[in-house]
């Protein structure tokens, strides 16, 4: 029995949305070869860890009960690793809250994956360093890096090797959760599927856009969101056409499929812009629900100081 009622580490981390996502060909290891900019925002879930008998993982919030709550969830993959590599027992409950929409193209588990190195890490005083960190997230999944540093990044092999990019201003989103989610894998199969029947556009670099990103300004950055995986997105969705046009029509500067989607991602050109778009589409019935957020936003971090407690 544990003598002193522990506290818990209570860690947020940000979804991500891909402002640029050029997919390659598929490499020998089964991945594709990307080069993508993230952009890190406020949409975000809470992970809280505290020590236990036993490892064990809960779920509330968005979506909940579509979230396994067994070996497959990352972090209960997160807390193995890690304690493996510490030498230690895994035996903690972990907490997930979910704002994240779950296979929604926003990198949901991966947050929750980093909260949980972030978490761990405190809580069993690891002092691991940034490094260290990122070694144990790329091991766990291609976004989870990202996860841990937030912000916004240039992302290339599989997503995980990451550079940061100067992003001058808040930018001011609007989200629409669609009914569903869509398979990661599933998604860029069907790219490829659709590669092999005909020869879809490619992105080019993403130079153009790190540019508007310096100059912070949304009207510029706009027209130059792109997304390779969106075809593929709508060939398996055709709905999201129309959920992407209603969002335009509401006013969005541009809208976007979110990664694999079917998240549908607009960029606004203020905050005002963005919860009148919101309110727009909410009441336009091309979605099932929708949130405002803004970015670039932190990565994983503790949000509360009950590691000293
Ligand atoms: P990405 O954008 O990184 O490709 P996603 O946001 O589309 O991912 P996730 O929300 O990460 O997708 O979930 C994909 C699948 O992973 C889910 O269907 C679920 O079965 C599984 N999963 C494992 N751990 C989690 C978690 N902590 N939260 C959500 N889903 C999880």
């Amino acid at each position: 029995m544990l003598s002193v009622v522990p506290r818990p580490v209570v860690v947020r981390a940000p979804s991500k949305v891909n402002l640029h996502l050029a997919v390659g060909d598929l490499r020998d290891d089964g991945y594709h070869e990307l080069n993508t900019v993230f952009q890190a925002l406020s949409l975000s879930d809470t992970v809280s860890v505290v020590p236990a008998e036993t490892l064990s993982v809960t779920v509330r919030g968005e979506d909940a009960r579509v979230v396994p709550t067994d070996s497959s969830n990352l972090v209960w993959q997160a807390a193995e690793l890690l304690a493996a590599e510490s030498g230690r027992r895994p035996d903690v409950e972990i907490a997930i809250d979910k704002g994240i929409p779950v296979a929604g193209g926003m990198a949901g588990g991966s947050a929750d994956a980093a909260a949980t190195l972030v978490g761990l890490n405190a809580l069993w005083q690891l002092d691991l360093s940034r490094e260290e960190l990122d070694g144990f997230a790329a091991k766990l999944g291609s976004d989870v890096p990202f996860s841990l540093h937030g912000g916004t990044a240039v992302g290339t092999g599989r997503g995980e090797r990451l550079l940061p990019v100067l992003s001058r201003s808040t930018f001011h989103w609007v989200l629409a959760l669609a009914k569903g989610g869509l398979s990661t894998p599933t998604v860029f199969r069907e790219l490829d599927r659709l590669r092999a029947d005909g020869n879809p556009p490619r992105l080019g670099g993403p130079e153009d856009l790190m540019h508007a990103l310096t100059t912070g300004d949304a009207a510029t950055l706009a027209p130059l969101l792109g997304n390779d995986l969106q075809s593929a997105a709508l060939s398996l969705n055709p709905g999201l056409r129309r959920t992407l046009r209603a969002g335009v029509a509401a006013g969005a500067l541009a809208g976007i499929v979110s990664g694999s989607g079917p998240t549908c991602a607009f960029l606004c050109a203020e905050a005002d812009a963005a919860v009148r778009v919101s309110a727009e589409l909410a009441g336009a019935g091309v979605c099932r629900t929708v949130r405002v957020a803004s970015g670039p936003v932190p990565g994983a971090r503790i949000i509360n100081d009950a590691a000293e407690g």
